[in-house]
């Protein structure tokens, strides 16, 4: 690779969020790592590999993600977050172990078709999700105890978990449906029986002890990132994973009155140092970025001027005399978080991770 930038995915602070995920379950709890998108854009399989020792299973988007995963040795169980969306990828699941989700009628149907009428002969692990509030997948409270009984009256299913999903977990005043209440929604049918429950992701679990149940599922918390709003004290013991990172490829001083990159939106008050980074819009770099969007120029945090383009970006060195060409920048990483990122292009850090393009090379490292 000739062209400086790249993403560093660091694999030890992986490893260490992940504990941080463990230490959050209770007493025979467990964490499922949620790896769906390319392990959020940090590469699954190598996520995968580097929690093989801890994860006793990862969750996923769909059955192409975890053929991946499966293709490239990842042995652990893993669930497809949102079931099958179609027949045909059912043989697969069984062939294969994934664990599906049944969110809908039509989804519980096709399966009891299956099984009903195809030579299955090794049970399928099932989730049953319920909607509890967020109103996007899932049984209504309603539907649910008719659909858990026709799964546990399924001679090839096994091992069903009963799950929801959060609307709100990341918020600190939300104006919607609150936790408790999707919870407490919850246990009331959940509590019906005596099977193994999911409720938190990242938020719930960082914002909500009793919201953990049996299985966590930790995504954007095991790269480093904060899902909250305001940030707790769990997640200042999280530490970045992807360090997104290029460097100085030219610089120049320009009078006040001078601005710079297209529409011209920065105008110079003052005779300004300015250095072009090697990283743009076609690598994942926000093009909303503000003006002020922190960046970290051989060490030193400065600030982005001017517009994002393609393929470079613009900023003010003014303060950093001793940078030059060839010097580092860090887009997000340890030095700018990407939660403050985010915040400058009115987006979320899961956004900046899952839109790094396949431009930039991600190199792992300890
Ligand atoms: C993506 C996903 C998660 C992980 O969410 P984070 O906010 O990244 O922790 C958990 N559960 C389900 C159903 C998901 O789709």
């Amino acid at each position: 690779m000739y062209r400086p930038a790249v993403a560093n995915i660091h694999l030890h602070p992986l490893s260490h969020n992940y504990r941080i995920a463990q230490s959050l379950c209770p007493t025979g709890g467990q964490a499922l790592a949620v790896v769906k998108a390319d392990g959020y854009g940090h590469g699954a399989v190598a996520v995968a590999e580097a929690l093989a020792m801890d994860a006793p299973a990862y969750g996923v988007a769909c059955i192409e993600e975890a053929l991946e995963l499966r293709a490239a040795g990842i042995a652990a169980p893993i669930l497809l977050l949102e079931g099958f969306f179609t027949a045909d990828e059912i043989p697969l699941m069984i062939e294969h172990r994934f664990w599906t989700m049944i969110h809908c009628p039509e989804q519980l149907e096709t399966l009891v078709q299956q099984l009903n009428n195809s030579s299955v002969t090794r049970p399928i692990s099932v989730w049953l999700k319920v909607d509890t509030g967020m109103h996007r997948l899932g049984f209504s409270v309603e539907q649910a105890d008719t659909a858990c009984r026709q799964l546990l009256s399924l001679p090839n299913v096994s091992d069903l978990c009963l799950m929801t999903h959060f609307a709100n977990a990341d918020l600190e005043q939300p104006t919607g449906v609150s936790q408790s209440q999707q919870l407490q929604r919850f246990q009331a049918f959940a509590n019906k029986y005596s099977l193994p429950t999911s409720v938190a992701n990242s938020a719930a679990m960082l914002s909500y002890p009793n919201a953990r149940l049996n299985w966590q599922r930790p995504g954007i918390m095991l790269y480093g990132a904060s899902p909250l709003e305001k940030p707790s004290s769990f997640c200042q013991q999280l530490q970045p994973v992807m360090h997104l990172e290029s460097a100085v490829i030219a610089t120049r001083w320009i009078d006040s009155g001078e601005s710079v990159g297209y529409g011209s939106r920065f105008t110079a008050t003052q005779p300004t140092r300015v250095a072009t980074v090697a990283i743009g819009y076609a690598d994942g770099y926000p093009r909303q970025a503000r003006e002020g969007t922190p960046v970290a120029i051989d060490g030193k945090i400065t600030q982005l001027i001017g517009r994002v383009s393609m393929d470079m970006i613009t900023v003010d060195i003014t303060h950093i005399p001793e940078a030059g060409v060839g010097s580092k920048a860090q887009l997000w990483g340890d030095l700018v978080s990407a939660n403050q990122v985010a915040r400058c292009c009115d987006t979320i850090a899961y956004h900046l991770f899952t839109g790094v393009t396949k431009r930039v090379p991600r190199r792992y490292c300890l």
